[in-house]
């Protein structure tokens, strides 16, 4: 569960508005659109990526209390598709080509004894 930032009591993860306090949670009532807000007299711009690479063109940039967009510059790095599913050596070997050099070999076992 989650908690609002504002009233600090428990709501859903989904929630658009806090059923307590009111507050707005996520932008144009979209539950998948989570609206990020600064604390105390913090800007989010401060700690957000594209103030830092300077590729934001938002107008509220760079006192913005809410955003939609809002990346913190120090979180982690989110993992690539290829390091998510990453598919173990043994399991890239072709099954029928693997079958072959283990008959090979024990062909040539078979005939130096
Ligand atoms: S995306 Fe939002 S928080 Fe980030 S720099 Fe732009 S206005 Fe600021
Ligand atoms: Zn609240």
């Amino acid at each position: 569960m989650t908690t609002c930032p504002r009233c600090d009591r428990t709501i859903t993860p989904t929630a658009i508005n806090c059923p307590h306090c009111q507050l707005v949670l996520k932008a144009h009532g979209h539950p998948g659109m989570t609206l990020h807000r600064a604390k105390g007299e913090t800007f989010l711009c401060d700690t957000c990526t594209y103030e830092a690479d300077d590729t934001c063109n938002f107008p509220k940039r760079p006192t913005a209390k809410t955003c939609t967009l809002y990346q913190n510059i120090n979180a982690l790095p989110e993992k690539s598709a290829k390091e998510i599913y990453a598919v173990p050596w043994w399991r890239k070997i072709n099954k029928f080509w693997a079958g072959m050099i283990v008959l090979v070999i024990v062909s040539v076992i078979i005939t130096v004894l």
